[in-house]
């Protein structure tokens, strides 16, 4: 790390004209977050529950699951921390989970799995909900959603893991509960999870995959990977009017959320919160630092000009160099 980006840990990320956008973290395994001194983030915006999943040879219980929860809870309280429930398919098959699909990432994958074995999605809410008690700072996070069903069915899930525990005598309670918005049909449903949701992150990983019809790790398609594609500005564009309708926030924790040259986008868009990885954070924070809201709402007004990607980083590269 240089110098200047060090000092700007403990500095606040704040627009020249005031306005303050809260950087959240990406983790996945508590260890990760260590090195980077937690205090710069606001929070965890993205806890991916995959990994102690991936690592072992059967599922984890409901007590191990805890544990794990617990110890990222506690590490960032009082800061919120959002914990997505198993996102597993797509890229990330379970050894031990046999799923042999022709086109895995649009086949069994996130919720449409979980609904589909709901003791599996019980016993993580179970453990997500128990390792909440005594602390105020957890989020619930549904990856995958494409139908307003789904969504009804793992909020119903959710309640159940909620009363069933209260029955049982433990102190739960029942957090704020959100959507990754990540499938081009949640884009076009926004109005009906919003109403039914308390917050919205985009997934602006596989929402670019989706959209364009891009593999997002076939090398073959890379150059065809764009997140500044008119498409998917538009898309974002739409999800933050309809959230807005609803008095929602919405964050962004795709990769998006951490390139520099985004944050001029998605700051004019209005979006609420970004969450990174951890390398990330810094220069995100140098960018928002040296705008202002308004030279940003200017920038996204020409950037939808664009008629191409690459017309929108031009854009964005040129003002960002002239920043200097
Ligand atoms: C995304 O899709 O942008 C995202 C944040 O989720 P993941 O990368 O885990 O699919
Ligand atoms: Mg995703």
């Amino acid at each position: 790390l240089t110098k200047e980006l060090k000092a700007l840990r403990h500095l606040p990320a704040e627009t020249t004209d005031g306005y303050q956008v809260p950087l959240y973290l990406n983790t996945g395994l508590v260890s990760e977050s260590r090195p980077l001194g937690i205090e710069e983030s606001a929070g965890v915006g993205l806890y991916r529950t995959e990994l102690p999943f991936l690592v072992r040879d059967s599922f984890p219980g409901e007590a191990a699951q805890m544990a794990n929860y617990r110890q990222v809870l506690e590490l960032f309280a009082p800061r919120p921390v959002t914990i997505r429930t198993l996102d597993i398919g797509g890229d990330k098959p379970l050894p031990y989970f046999p799923m042999k699909e022709g086109n895995p990432f649009l086949g069994w994958r996130g919720v449409r799995i979980t609904l589909d074995h709901p003791e599996i999605f019980l016993a993580q809410v179970r453990a997500i909900l128990r390792a909440a008690v005594g602390l105020d700072n957890l989020q619930l996070l549904l990856p995958m959603i494409s139908t307003i069903t789904e969504l009804e069915d793992a909020l119903q899930l959710i309640h159940r893991a909620h009363d069933e525990l209260r029955e049982e005598g433990y102190q739960v309670w029942m957090p704020p509960v959100g959507v990754m918005i990540e499938v081009p049909a949640a884009v076009y449903l926004i109005d009906s999870l919003a109403r039914r949701v308390d917050f919205l992150s985009v997934g602006t990983n596989d929402l670019t995959q989706y959209l364009l019809a891009v593999d997002r790790n076939n090398p073959h398609v890379a150059e065809l990977y764009d997140e500044f594609h008119p498409a998917v500005l538009r898309a974002l564009m739409q999800i933050v009017s309809g959230a807005r309708v609803h008095g929602r926030e919405v964050s962004v924790c795709g990769e998006m959320a951490g390139d520099p040259l985004a944050i001029f986008l998605l700051l004019g868009m209005g979006v609420h919160s970004l969450s990174m990885g951890a390398g990330s954070l810094l220069r995100v924070k140098r960018v928002i630092r040296s705008i202002s809201r308004t030279r940003a709402r200017e920038m996204l007004q020409t950037a939808l000009q664009c008629e191409d990607g690459a017309s929108v980083r031009r854009l964005l590269l040129g003002e960002l160099e002239s920043m200097g």
